[in-house]
């Protein structure tokens, strides 16, 4: 499997600092691989993200003067929701009708999280 390395690595970040974000991003992959196993959780998990695409379809859909200040998405890393971004990134999202499964999205990033 190819992999690819996100930068992330800011000013002042040392070696040490690096070695252990590295670690931590395995340990969730490979604890998100094992949660994924599970056939229930990968059905439940399913269902949900079809009601949330749906969701924030209709969202989506409504006209601009409906829609209120603290909503959206510009303003904030779409994976922390608290600090600002400072880049995008690219994350696969599930895509039922892609070849692959997974469309690629571009996300706001905060770069620390
Ligand atoms: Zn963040």
């Amino acid at each position: 499997m190819l992999r690819k390395r996100i930068e992330t690595v800011s000013m002042g970040e040392t070696a040490a600092d690096i070695a252990v974000l590295d670690a931590r991003r395995m340990r969730n992959k490979s604890y998100m691989r094992r949660w994924r196993a599970n056939a229930k959780r990968r059905d439940r998990e399913r269902v949900r993200r079809v009601a949330r695409y749906s969701e924030l379809k209709s969202l989506a859909a409504r006209p601009e003067s409906q829609k209120t200040d603290h909503e959206g998405t510009e303003g904030v890393c779409m994976i922390c929701r608290r600090r600002p971004p400072v880049r995008e990134i690219t994350r696969l999202r599930v895509c039922e009708s892609a070849p692959g499964g997974f469309e690629k999205v571009l996300i706001p990033y905060c770069g620390e999280c």
